[in-house]
């Protein structure tokens, strides 16, 4: 069933959504990072479900949505001072804190490890339903496993419609990138996955922060990984892609051209508003995610325009990256595994 919440959450309807998500069915919701595909985090089979509507390995623990931090308690166990003090300043928020697990969440929720990734969504529909379900919410993102994630039902309706009991139609997320997922490691919080909470902002609140070595590189099978989720290709369309990033923006446009030139127009470029005009390319082959200097919009549109893209069917995608800090860490990381890190830097 398809549910039309853009402009307010029917109470009529949530009551339907919450009864299936007690029953163990799958339900398709908004957060304000990306659309979720959710069930019962207490319930084994339907946890398992998820992972065969998205065809997602099995090995990847999946992140359990609270309504409130009162909540943590019921999942989680031996809270140390900094997850506290993390738990105190980004919850709730796009932000997610891998935790020591208590027996009540399932296996198949965590593959098996002894900790669990908790998440207080900041949207209103999403907690609402997590609310009125009573349960914790088991959700990855609602695409299928290696795809661009879900910012918008219209993406992924035909993907995931008759895999899922029902859908909830929220417009487009806030965001528009997942959470900053972190782990404290010996006191010290280490980033897993960036997101809109910055290394910047938590090492504000902690006095330190540390990022793992894979969050920038793939993965070898002698790395110790902390998040089984970085051994995966992520964000992905079915074309090839490629990221542009010069330090000056004339050579950026330079080499915008000389990719257009080499691949003779049968390409599209993600890119900059501002640059639109400064090359010569078919209209709806230069795709816009932003102004230059904002990159919030870069992360509220970029798995849209990938999808976008990929429909055209060109030879190859063009991406034009943007420097590594504030907001900017994240969408590198996210384009870099768009990419298969193919980069093209000067
Ligand atoms: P998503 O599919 O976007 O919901 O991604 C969830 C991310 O959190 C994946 O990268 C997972 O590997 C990671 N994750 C979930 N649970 C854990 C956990 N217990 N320990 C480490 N990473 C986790
Ligand atoms: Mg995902």
């Amino acid at each position: 069933m398809y549910y039309n919440w853009k402009d307010r959450t029917n109470t009529e309807e949530l009551k339907i959504v919450c009864n299936l998500i007690r029953n163990g069915e799958l339900v398709i919701f908004p957060t304000e990072t990306v659309y979720g595909i959710g069930a019962n985090a207490l319930d084994t089979l339907a946890v398992g479900k998820i992972f065969l509507a998205k065809g997602r390995p099995s090995d990847n623990p999946l992140i359990v949505h609270l309504a409130d931090k009162r909540k943590i308690d019921e999942v989680a166990d031996d809270i140390t001072e900094v997850e506290q003090e993390l738990i105190d300043n980004f919850m709730p928020g796009p932000f997610t804190l891998i935790l020591k697990k208590k027996p009540i969440i399932p296996d198949v929720v965590t593959a098996g490890l002894d900790t669990v990734a908790v998440r207080i969504p900041n949207n209103i529909i999403a907690k609402g339903i997590i609310t009125f379900s009573g349960v914790p919410i088991a959700a990855p993102s609602a695409n299928i496993s290696g795809r661009p994630s879900g910012t918008s039902i219209e993406d992924i309706r035909k993907e995931l419609e008759g895999k899922v009991s029902a859908i909830v139609d929220g417009g487009k997320t806030e965001i528009g990138i997942e959470s900053t997922v972190v782990k404290v490691v010996d006191e010290v919080p280490v980033i897993l996955r960036p997101g809109k909470v910055t290394p910047e902002e938590i090492k504000s609140v902690c006095g330190k922060v540390s990022i793992d070595s894979k969050v920038f590189q793939r993965t070898r099978s002698t790395d110790v990984i902390y998040s089984p989720g970085m051994k995966y290709r992520h964000y992905a369309p079915e074309t090839k892609c490629k990221i542009l990033y010069c330090e000056n923006e004339l050579d950026q446009i330079f080499y915008l051209k000389k990719f257009i030139k080499e691949y003779q127009g049968n390409l599209v470029i993600i890119g900059f508003n501002e640059h639109k005009e400064k090359v010569v390319l078919d209209e709806d082959r230069f795709i816009s995610i932003g102004r230059i200097d904002n990159l919030n919009d870069y992360a509220k549109n970029i798995y849209s325009a990938l999808r976008k893209a990929d429909k055209i069917r060109p030879r190859i995608i063009i991406i034009e990256g943007v420097k590594k800090e504030g907001l900017g860490f994240a969408i590198m990381n996210r384009l870099l595994k768009t990419c298969d890190y193919d980069i093209f830097e000067r």
